[in-house]
């Protein structure tokens, strides 16, 4: 059976939402963050970051930045023995007209190609409409988190996501449930 993966937004989900995250010292785990992917991990699913961080294209810090932003991610990860199999991350402004800021699917078309997945078998975890929106643009099984964004987002919004969980951890429950039903 092919690998399945799970897409997941950054800010607000794994780490703590900062407006325009800029300094690895700014990364900081959500409570439980770890622990919930792990889980994901333990039930044989891929992990992959898909961000986007306009930050760079306003110039509020370059590539080199975000580059330093994510190994620091993935220290912290590493102590809670979670490996991310990749970030792909969307560094234009909204008016830039790209294909890869969310909610376009050109940064899960990317990971797709490269790690041989079918983005509507995905399971996508998020914060914020843009997540959703992506989501059930590419067929996923979509989950927002009520941590980052997710604490504020309407109940109109919320009714968008397949499942509406507290968390990652909570996530990775439901996800569990669902692979053993299947
Ligand atoms: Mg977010
Ligand atoms: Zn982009």
């Amino acid at each position: 059976m092919p690998k399945r993966f799970v897409l997941l937004d950054r800010d607000g989900t794994i780490n703590v939402e900062r407006h325009y995250l800029s300094h690895p010292d700014q990364v900081e785990l959500i409570a439980g963050a770890g622990r919930g992917l792990a889980a994901l991990s333990k039930l044989g699913l891929g992990l992959i970051v898909v961000t986007n961080q306009s930050g760079v294209g306003r110039g509020l810090f370059d590539l080199a930045r975000l580059d330093a932003i994510h190994v620091r991610l993935r220290e912290l990860l590493a102590a809670e023995g979670v490996t991310l199999d990749g970030i792909f991350s969307c560094p234009h402004l909204p008016e830039d007209g790209c294909g890869c800021r969310k909610p376009l699917a050109g940064l899960v078309e990317s990971a797709a190609r490269q790690f041989d997945f079918r983005p509507a078998e995905c399971f996508l975890i998020g914060d914020k409409p843009c997540d959703l929106e992506l989501g059930r643009a590419i067929g996923a099984t979509t989950f927002l988190v009520r941590t980052g964004y997710g604490s504020q987002v309407s109940d109109e919004t919320a009714a968008q996501a397949h499942y509406v969980v507290e968390d990652l951890g909570q996530a990775s429950q439901v996800i569990g449930g669902l692979l053993r039903c299947r």
